[in-house]
């Protein structure tokens, strides 16, 4: 079994002291490919490091967390430069957290467009972080031509995920799927095949029934909980979801 998970950060200190053994535990359950996304300066200079360093393993993703965004204007030049790193397939993540609200709604706005500017003049996918904020962003994205990218982590229900497909967006799965929310698992079912991913988001998310900081060997539970929701097998899944990533970030 070969499985990439879309969206996992590694980046984070949680995983300094035991970073190898998360690897080779990730390695054992068929975790071939991560993607490390950032999410401010210093994690997306991190990210592009670690994917230097295991470059079979990890690729990066750079920029600004909505979280992040009140201080965008002063990063997003640094965010530009790396960029242009040979081992970074994504911008993001970026988009709106209206459920949190750590930065005013104008600069996530704004940094998010910010993101869309970078993608579409580097011609990357975008990395989408959306809560409590659909609207906004598909009134943001339908302004511009030619974006592709994932929603991460996903959160809403059976029509959001119809109008992320509909933009030829893909719709990325994490342990929350196995939480049993009925309008996520109505979101999966209302998913086609072609434009699913998994990720584990670690460390956090930590897919049922397992417990404390979630990691990258945990997606065969989210995998399993895919597997009994769709009808199809945890293989079936994990290496369509592995050549989705692939085309979607041209990794072949
Ligand atoms: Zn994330």
């Amino acid at each position: 079994m070969r499985i990439f998970d879309s969206h996992a950060h590694l980046n984070e200190d949680t995983f300094d002291n035991d970073f190898e053994q998360v690897i080779e535990r990730a390695f054992k359950k068929g975790v071939k490919k991560i993607i490390v996304p950032g999410y401010d300066i210093e994690s997306s200079y991190l990210a592009v490091r670690l994917s230097e360093k295991y470059p079979d393993l990890i690729y990066a993703s750079v920029g600004i967390h909505p979280h992040d965004a009140d201080g965008f204007e002063g990063c997003i030049d640094e965010i530009e430069a790396l960029i242009k790193e040979k081992n970074v397939i994504g911008v993001g993540e970026t988009g709106l957290d209206y459920y949190r609200n750590y930065s005013t709604k104008e600069k996530q706005v704004d940094s998010f467009i910010a993101h869309i500017h970078l993608a579409k003049k580097y011609k990357k996918p975008l990395i989408i972080h959306t809560r409590k904020a659909f609207n906004d962003i598909f009134a943001i994205l339908k302004k511009y031509r030619g974006l592709q990218g994932v929603f991460h982590c996903f959160s809403g229900g059976e029509q959001e995920a119809d109008f992320v497909q509909k933009m030829g967006f893909y719709v990325s799965f994490s342990g929350s799927i196995t939480y049993d929310s009925k309008k996520l698992i109505e979101a999966l079912k209302n998913t086609s095949f072609d434009r699913l991913l998994i990720e584990t988001d670690a460390p956090y998310l930590t897919p049922r029934p397992l417990k404390g900081r979630c990691e990258p060997a945990y997606i065969i539970h989210t995998l399993e909980r895919i597997s009994l929701i769709t009808g199809k097998s945890a293989r079936e899944i994990a290496d369509k979801t592995f050549r989705n990533t692939q085309t979607l970030f041209r990794l072949t």
